[in-house]
């Protein structure tokens, strides 16, 4: 093994990305005077976050009658049973308070006339649980909610003292014989040069994995690195078998029209004109949660009646809309179908298609951040030192289908909660246990084959290779056989990694090498991916079987956890669904079906 000069850092916590969650954990630790130091691949203010459109969800009641008990009863209806209902107890009484805490901090959401907080409808919002008209419960900042946000927050973060290291990217974390985690290993991209960053807490804030497929809404260096680590840390990873698909990413470039496009009366139709969701969701319509909405575009295309030359997709009509209150509220999008669709809203439909978005799975975790795993015998056994929040984690508040608007409130929600565990465990300027002779050897090893990987092919063959498969074969609808298939083809692809040519040796600003660390991230999360959706033989949320069209509480109410090791071997557990809330402000709410 190459002989490595690694630079020592002790913090009592380090947090791992710089997007909302990352952000919010950051200076809510530094807040609490523990010393944090943040380490981001890319600049805080790129983080895909920044990308976000439509907004953030809370029962502020600006504009319609809300609660945030609709909220908690429309998140869990949202997510199919499957979520936490303790989890989304906490987080969706904690939105207000965090709203108003972002307002405070400066995001500059749209008002209504007498200055209060916009809110627009989205998809699955709903007052009277389940029964009244739908909530404008959606705070936006026009459609740059994202974008505030992640400035806002990134300017709290230099208010506090928190350390950043900007373009160093984390290897692997730095794993106890005992299964506590004790740090993490990065590579300062820049220089070359390694860093170890000891911490009494890590926290893995690296955000979704989208770009394991094809087709997707999510930014290149969405690779879900901290999924990667945790697999190869021997971690399993929950409910990985359900991934979001957006209704409206722009036919052919992917990139994401907001739904609060439909909040704001836009309507999908199809080849004859038709408004086809009244078919579907008779009374949400265009607003019925995100999987509803993508699987009857999936069958109207299927059926012949797709736009296009090759009828392959659906046009999303906003022309009876008001110009005026287009470029008031919609600004971005209306630049958006202008640069990637060449559409002039205002007079033509977009073309949109259902495109990947969001990941409900990830590195399971309790409403507190901290991760967990099944150890004997409880499924809720606490992994020492190790938390993980946003889009990396799940906790489970969005179960099998999250609801829009519900991520980045998670971001600030979960990111603050990892804070306030933090330091109920941690005191500042503890001192750090010695770390045994090997604990660096996983990480260096696995840094020195990648590096040196001189086999046949290279890595963007084998990426292609795996997002077409994911993209064919898990897909918005699947059957046993596609997927079995896919297993099959991403075990083969995930072999081939082995045969990996990696050309550039240097370490400084080495793309190739990063993207081939990426790309061996990403090719764990594939496999997971499709193993734990063909082990799930039911439909719940975003995992459509066409051979097991029904939900199956009997046997299929629980989590997946789902690890692989290197060799490919995969294993799979389950962990109970939480059936209980946190106090009796709100009832259990008991499992029915799931009607829009
Ligand atoms: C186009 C788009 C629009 C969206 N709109 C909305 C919306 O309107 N409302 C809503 O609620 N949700 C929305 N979402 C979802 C939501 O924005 C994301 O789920 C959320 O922003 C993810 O935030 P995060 O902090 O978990 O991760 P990210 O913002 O993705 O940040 C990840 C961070 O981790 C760092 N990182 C990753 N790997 C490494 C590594 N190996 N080493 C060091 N650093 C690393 C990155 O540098 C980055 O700072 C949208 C998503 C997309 C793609």
């Amino acid at each position: 093994m190459t002989a490595y000069k690694i630079h020592e850092h002790s913090y009592d916590m380090v947090v791992v990305g710089a997007g909302g969650a990352g952000l919010r954990a950051t200076f809510g630790l530094a807040a609490k005077g523990l010393t944090t130091a943040c380490i981001t691949k890319v600049f805080p203010t790129r983080s895909h976050t920044v990308a976000a459109q439509g907004g953030i969800s809370a029962a502020l009641a600006n504009m319609s009658d809300d609660n945030w008990r609709y909220h908690f009863y429309d998140t869990i209806k949202g997510s199919d049973w499957l979520g936490d209902q303790d989890a989304i107890e906490y987080m969706c009484r904690e939105a207000i308070p965090a709203v108003i805490e972002l307002e405070h901090q400066g995001v500059p959401f749209s008002r209504t006339e007498d200055g209060k907080i916009y809110q627009r409808p989205f998809g699955g919002m709903t007052t009277q649980f389940g029964e009244g008209p739908p909530a404008q419960r959606t705070c936006a900042a026009a459609d740059r909610t994202g974008h505030a946000m992640l400035h806002t927050l990134y300017q709290q973060s230099l208010k506090h003292d928190a350390r950043f290291f900007i373009e160093y990217f984390a290897l692997d974390l730095i794993m106890d014989a005992d299964g506590s985690c004790r740090g993490v290993l990065a590579l300062d991209m820049a220089t070359g040069e390694l860093h170890l960053f000891r911490a009494h807490g890590t926290v893995l804030a690296t955000g979704g994995y989208g770009r394991a497929y094809f087709s997707c809404t999510s930014a290149h260096t969405c690779t879900g690195d901290g999924g990667g680590m945790a697999l190869r840390a021997g971690l399993g990873l929950q409910d990985m078998e359900f991934v979001q698909f957006h209704p409206t990413g722009i036919y052919g470039a992917g990139c994401l029209i907001t739904e609060g496009v439909r909040g704001e009366g836009g309507i999908l139709r199809n080849a004859n004109g038709e408004r086809f969701m009244e078919r579907y969701a008779p009374n949400a319509k265009d607003l019925a949660s995100r999987d509803v909405v993508s699987r009857s575009m999936t069958i109207e295309i299927r059926e012949g009646r797709g736009v296009g030359e090759h009828k392959d997709h659906i046009f999303l009509d906003l022309t009876h809309l008001d110009p005026a209150d287009i470029h008031e509220k919609l600004p971005g999008i209306a630049e958006s179908s202008r640069i990637f669709a060449g559409v002039d809203v205002t007079k033509e439909p977009i073309p949109v298609i259902p495109t990947v978005h969001y990941n409900m799975g990830g590195i399971p975790t309790n409403y507190h951040g901290e991760v967990v795993q099944i150890r004997n015998g409880d499924p809720d056994a606490v992994v020492p030192g190790l938390y993980a929040i946003g889009e990396a984690a799940c906790v489970s508040v969005h179960g099998a289908n999250r609801l829009g608007s519900n991520s980045l409130l998670d971001l600030v929600v979960f990111g603050r909660a990892v804070a306030n565990r933090a330091s109920e465990q941690i005191k500042p300027g503890m001192t750090h246990r010695a770390l045994a002779a090997d604990a660096l050897d996983g990480a260096l090893g696995n840094l020195d084959r990648v590096r040196h990987a001189s086999g046949d092919t290279p890595t963007a063959v084998i990426r292609d290779r795996m997002q077409r498969t994911m993209q064919a074969d898990a897909a918005v609808f699947r059957t046993e056989q596609s997927m079995a298939e896919g297993v099959e083809k991403i075990r083969e692809i995930r072999n081939g990694f082995a045969d990996v040519k990696v050309s550039d040796r240097s370490l400084v600003w080495n793309s190739d090498l990063i993207e081939t660390l990426e790309l061996q991230n990403l090719l764990g999360q594939a496999q997971v991916t499709i193993n734990s959706a063909l082990n799930r033989k039911e439909s719940r949320g975003a995992h459509a079987r066409e051979d097991y069209p029904d939900r199956d509480d009997a046997n299929w109410h629980k989590h997946t956890l789902c690890k692989v090791d290197d060799a490919g071997n995969v294993d799979i557990d389950y962990r109970p669904v939480h059936m209980y809330t946190l106090t009796d402000e709100v009832e259990v709410v008991p499992l029915k079906k799931r009607v829009y």
